[in-house]
């Protein structure tokens, strides 16, 4: 009986604003082999966006108990909500050989990179400070208050970059895809 090779759990991570909504759109279009883990979260839905599609939006004692019935593969708490990763989903994904891709935080990553070997840890780091800020402010999509509060975030997420295998900087998103692609070793650059 052959033995069935596994995926791998791909982890992106990033601070608020850096492109990683982008970055991943561009990476998945040009990877279908790819699989994108979609996030339970208890945030509001943002204007477009889609229940099932985006996240699967549900309320604090759902997420909870999820929690208590072990069913997260990770889950951390971002600005006063939960987020976490269904484990069921990426198991079966992993198991049928697939490459599964997280868009998590920071915590939640380094739980999964302590609790796992066949994980690939990738920070997209914005190309300055400055056009962080930049981008953040520019979205339009919050309030100056729920900015306020990223940027903080992101100051620590920073800090904690290089707890990852790779940091790749999103300067220009066909350059920071093709060298994503090219650690994955898929795409156009292998
Ligand atoms: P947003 O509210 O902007 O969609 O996401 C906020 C943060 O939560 C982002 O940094 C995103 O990467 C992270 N995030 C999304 N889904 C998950 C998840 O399942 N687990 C963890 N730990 N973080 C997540």
């Amino acid at each position: 009986m052959s033995e069935q090779k596994k995926g791998r759990i791909i982890i992106l991570s990033g601070p608020s604003g850096v492109g990683k909504g982008t970055v991943l759109k561009e990476l998945l279009a040009r990877n279908p082999g790819i699989h994108l883990s979609i996030s339970a979260t208890t945030r509001s839905p943002r204007t477009g966006e889609i229940d099932g599609v985006n996240y699967y939006f549900i309320t604090r004692e759902a997420f909870e108990e999820h929690i208590a019935r072990g069913e997260m593969l990770e889950y951390a708490s971002y600005n006063g909500n939960y987020y976490g990763t269904p484990a069921l989903k990426v198991q079966e994904k992993l198991d049928d050989g697939i490459d599964v891709l997280l868009e998590i935080e920071v915590q939640g990553a380094l739980k999964v990179m302590e609790a796992r070997k066949d994980v690939v840890s990738i920070f997209l780091l914005p190309p300055s400070r400055e056009e962080l800020e930049h981008r953040l402010t520019g979205r339009g999509t919050e309030d100056a208050e729920t900015i306020r509060k990223r940027l903080e975030a992101s100051i620590y997420e920073l800090s904690l970059a290089d707890r990852y295998q790779y940091r790749v900087v999103n300067d220009e998103i066909p350059r920071a895809v093709a060298e994503i692609e090219q650690i994955l070793g898929c795409g156009a650059a292998v």
